[in-house]
C-alpha cells in the first residue's frame, strides 16, 4: 500500500511555533503548576467559549471522574452504562462504588431513562451517564428520575466538549460534568480534563480535593488526590482553544461528506444527529448491519488491510470485563441493546485533518466489499 495510514483519530496540534511565547512565558516566572496564570487564564477562557460559569482543570478526565464522586460524597450504587469508555465504571470501582448498569437507548446510545428506575435500590445515591460520541442525554428525564428518588448526577461528559442542546451547554445539566481533554478527544491538552461546577462552593471543594485536600499550608481537610493541571498543559489549551472552531468546522465538513457517501451502501447505517442544538462531531460510528455483505469484525480487518485503523467504540462492553461480568446488572440479558450494538459498531476515521482523498478511501473500501 502506498497510501498512508489512516487512524480513527489524530490529535489536532496548533502551529508549534505559536506555543513558544507561552514557553518563555513559563520560562519566565518558573511557575509550572499549583494554579498559575496558565491555569487560571484556561479556566477563565473554557468558561467564556463552554458558556458555562465555574469549571476546575485536573491532569485528566479520570482523576476528574474520581473526584467528582467524592466531591459529592457518593457512595453505595450508581447507575451506569456499559456502553463506555472503561474509565466511566473505574471511577466508581476505585471511589468502592457498585456500578449498576443500564441498557442504553438505540437512538443516541446513551442511557434508556425508561430502564433506569428498574435499577434503583436503597443504595442507589446516584446516577452517571454519558454523552456518548457527544450525543446529549436525555438529561430532562433523567433528572426528573434523580429529583423523585434523591439521587446526584454526575455526566461523564468527556465526548460533549462544545455540545449544546437547545437550550444552551450540555454541561449544565445534572450536579456534576466531567471532561476529558486527552490527546484523541476534540480538545486536547496532550492530557487533562475538567469539572463544571455549579457554584463557587462547589468549585473550591473540588479545588481542595484535587490538591490533596490542602485548604492552607497546614490544613488538610480531606484526603485529595493529586489532579492538578500543570501550566505547561494549561499554555496547550489556551492555544488550542484558538483553533477549536475551525477544528470542528473541518470536523462538520468530514461528517457531511461520510454521510452523503454512505447513503447508498446498503446495509450501513448511520446516527441521526439531534435536530436542535450544536454537536461537536467528535466521532463517526457506522453500524455494519445483518444486510451489509460482511461482519463488523471483517469489516475492521478489511479496512485494516489497506491501512485504514478504524476502531470499535465501543466494544467489548465494560461490563464484559473480568471485574464487572459477574455482576447482577452486568449479564447481557439485561443489556440488550448495548450487547448487540457493540458486536455492529464501528467508528471511522474523524479529525480535522483528515484528507477528503483519504474519506473516498474509506468509503471505496467499504463500498467495494
Ligand atoms: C476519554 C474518556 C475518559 C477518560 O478521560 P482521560 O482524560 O483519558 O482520563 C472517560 N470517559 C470517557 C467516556 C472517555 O471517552
Amino acid at each position: 500500500m502506498s497510501d498512508k495510514p489512516v487512524f480513527v483519530t489524530q490529535p489536532y496540534l496548533p502551529p508549534l511555533d505559536e506555543f513558544l511565547p507561552y514557553l518563555e512565558d513559563i520560562w519566565a516566572t518558573k511557575v509550572l503548576t499549583n494554579g498559575g496564570a496558565m491555569h487560571q487564564q484556561l479556566e477563565q477562557a473554557l468558561c467564556e467559549h463552554l458558556g458555562v460559569e465555574h469549571l476546575a482543570l485536573f491532569n485528566n478526565g479520570t482523576i476528574a471522574l474520581l473526584t467528582a464522586l467524592q466531591s459529592l460524597r457518593i457512595t453505595g450504587e450508581v447507575i451506569t452504562t456499559p456502553y463506555s469508555f472503561v474509565a466511566t465504571a473505574h471511577s466508581l470501582l476505585w471511589n468502592g462504588i457498585k456500578p449498576v448498569f443500564v441498557d442504553i437507548d438505540p437512538v443516541t446510545c446513551n442511557l434508556d431513562p425508561d430502564k433506569i428506575e428498574a435499577a434503583i435500590t436503597p443504595q442507589t445515591t446516584a446516577i452517571m451517564p454519558v454523552h456518548c460520541y457527544g450525543n446529549p442525554c436525555d438529561t430532562e428525564a433523567i433528572q426528573k428520575i434523580a429529583d423523585i428518588y434523591n439521587l446526584k448526577v454526575i455526566y461523564d461528559a468527556a465526548h460533549a466538549f462544545g455540545v449544546e442542546d437547545g437550550n444552551g451547554s450540555i454541561l449544565r445539566h445534572g450536579d456534576l460534568s466531567v471532561l476529558s481533554f486527552h490527546a484523541t478527544k476534540v480538545f486536547n491538552t496532550f492530557e487533562g480534563g475538567a469539572i463544571v461546577c455549579p457554584d463557587a462552593k462547589t468549585k473550591e471543594r473540588i479545588n481542595h480535593l484535587k490538591n490533596f485536600g490542602f485548604v492552607d499550608e497546614v490544613t488538610v481537610v480531606a484526603p485529595g488526590i493529586n489532579g492538578k493541571m500543570s501550566e505547561f498543559n494549561a499554555a496547550l489549551g489556551l492555544l488550542q482553544l484558538k483553533y477549536i472552531d475551525a477544528a470542528i468546522s473541518r470536523r462538520k465538513t468530514i461528517d457531511a461528506m461520510y454521510r452523503t457517501a454512505l447513503r447508498d451502501i446498503k446495509g450501513i447505517s448511520v446516527f441521526e444527529r439531534p435536530a436542535h442544538g450544536k454537536a461537536n462531531y467528535a466521532y463517526f460510528p457506522i453500524l455494519v448491519e445483518p444486510g451489509f455483505p460482511a461482519d463488523r469484525d471483517s469489516v475492521y480487518e478489511a479496512l485494516k488491510a489497506q491501512g485504514i485503523f478504524s476502531r470499535r467504540y465501543f466494544y467489548p462492553l465494560i461490563s464484559t470485563f473480568p471485574m464487572y461480568r459477574g455482576m447482577h446488572s452486568a449479564n447481557p440479558k439485561n443489556l440488550p441493546i448495548a450487547t448487540d450494538i457493540a458486536s455492529k459498531i464501528l467508528c471511522l476515521p474523524m479529525y480535522p485533518a483528515l484528507a477528503d482523498a483519504d474519506i473516498h478511501r474509506v468509503v471505496n473500501c467499504l463500498g467495494n466489499l
